[in-house]
């Protein structure tokens, strides 16, 4: 299993780092090892003072494609949940000023929170769907599919040249604005759809 993370899909958090603009789809990889267990805490690593959640939809695969065409993409998946692309944002800093890979910043260990997964036609219109992330009970994030540059459909296409999906990888398709550190003792609340999708402590 991969996780393939979409990075600069929402032009609102594009600009809260002030980066470029892409013209295509960017995307990276996490391990499965990032995952981050079921009901574990997620425990700050000792390499970074600055570690930032991301809520993202995630979209699960299930069934192998390449070269998906736009157009059957949609049937590559059937179920949509949410997730945090947990970033140590000071070690990204260094690897992008040296233009070096982002791994050590995007794909250590416990970096991806996989939350609970909906069938995607109890989600009603995917190109509207709304989620957010609590802090401690305060709303941090906030956004729906609709300002995404891509949509999902598109990146399974765009990402399939590429890479052969296979059943159960994972799509973290980016985040919107309003990424920010996390700090021993928050808790993490993501809900899409009005629905809870997770929720975890930061150790
Ligand atoms: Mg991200």
């Amino acid at each position: 299993m991969k996780i393939i993370c979409i990075g600069r899909n929402y032009a609102n958090h594009i600009n809260e780092l002030g980066s470029e603009r892409p013209l295509e789809p960017v995307f990276f990889l996490k391990p499965d090892s990032a995952v981050l267990p079921k009901k574990m805490p997620f425990f700050i690593p000792p390499f970074s003072d600055n570690v930032h959640f991301e809520v993202e939809v995630v979209v699960k695969i299930n069934k192998v494609g390449k070269y998906i065409d736009q157009k059957f993409a949609h049937k590559y998946y059937d179920e949509i949940g949410l997730g945090i692309d947990f970033t140590a944002r000071d070690v990204q800093e260094q690897c992008k000023e040296k233009g070096l890979p982002w791994e050590k910043a995007k794909a250590f260990d416990g970096s991806a929170v996989v939350g609970s997964f909906f069938k995607k036609h109890t989600l009603g219109d995917l190109c509207k769907l709304p989620f957010s992330l609590h802090k401690n009970g305060n709303l941090v994030q906030e956004g729906t599919t609709e300002s995404m540059l891509w949509s999902v459909d598109e990146l399974i296409a765009y990402v399939s040249q590429f890479l052969t999906l296979k059943k159960g990888d994972l799509i973290f398709t980016g985040t919107p604005s309003g990424v920010g550190p996390v700090t021993k003792e928050d808790q993490l609340l993501g809900t899409i759809n009005g629905q809870k999708a997770f929720e975890i402590k930061v150790k």
